[in-house]
């Protein structure tokens, strides 16, 4: 008999359906397996399963923010406003459990005669695709640490199991305008200091500012390793 598993959403909008406040998987039959076969099956079903729930809680996330933001049909440019729904269209997100495709809400403003995605106020600029921070570090950790950008990638869809989720070259473009932006970074943070005529003109960290810290869990418990 099949057992399920269900994750549910409390105080989920109305204006979300109901498959997209819950969800329901089915649980591998485990009885018949012994041994490493066990194992395996266990810890597959359970790797599977899981990154089906992290896809729904980040695809859930996004709708409701996406649900607010166009609520308040707010076009940037007040006054003379006049913003009306205009379809939703899909948004391509690369994150560390898959690539997913969301249906993002459109808008238009009759005063001002354009088209804007309401979501993009608080979205990190992007060409269609968006690629989250997570995944564009571990690019950069799986390309420096390899002789070439296909093994790089190679490595980084066997350790994430995911063999679609960039491509060498998406990933070679991206290992590559993090490097240009750290290097342009590097370079006029030496400029300051050359100006600098006295110490309290020098920029205290060559580093780029981040509102809030993104070290993760496991980061610190390495670094405290080997401190
Ligand atoms: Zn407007």
């Amino acid at each position: 008999m099949t057992k399920w598993m269900i994750v549910q959403i409390t105080e989920a909008p109305l204006e979300l359906n109901d498959d997209e406040h819950s969800l329901c998987l089915p649980i591998a039959d485990v009885e018949q397996a012994t041994g490493d076969e066990l194992l395996n099956l266990i810890e597959t079903d359970a790797y599977e399963q899981g990154k089906q729930v992290q896809q729904f809680l980040f695809i859930n996330h996004i709708k409701r923010l996406d649900v607010t933001i166009s609520e308040q049909r707010s076009h940037d440019k007040e006054p003379d406003c006049q913003v009306i729904f205009d379809g939703k269209d899909p948004l391509t997100f690369i994150t560390r459990f898959g690539a997913m495709g969301i249906a993002i809400q459109q808008a238009h403003c009759k005063g001002h005669k354009q088209d804007f995605t309401p979501l993009n106020k608080i979205l990190p600029p992007h060409q269609g695709i968006i690629t989250t921070p997570a995944v564009q570090e571990l690019s950069c950790l799986f390309a420096a640490m390899c002789p070439s950008y296909e093994l790089g990638n190679q490595l980084l869809a066997i350790a994430l199991q995911e063999p679609k989720l960039l491509s060498t070259s998406k990933s070679e473009r991206l290992v590559e305008s993090h490097a240009k932006s750290v290097r342009q970074q590097e370079l006029s943070v030496a400029n300051e200091i050359l100006k600098a005529t006295q110490e309290t003109e020098i920029p205290s960290l060559p580093l780029q500012a981040s509102p809030t810290p993104r070290r993760s869990r496991l980061g610190d418990e390495l670094l405290e390793r080997v401190s």
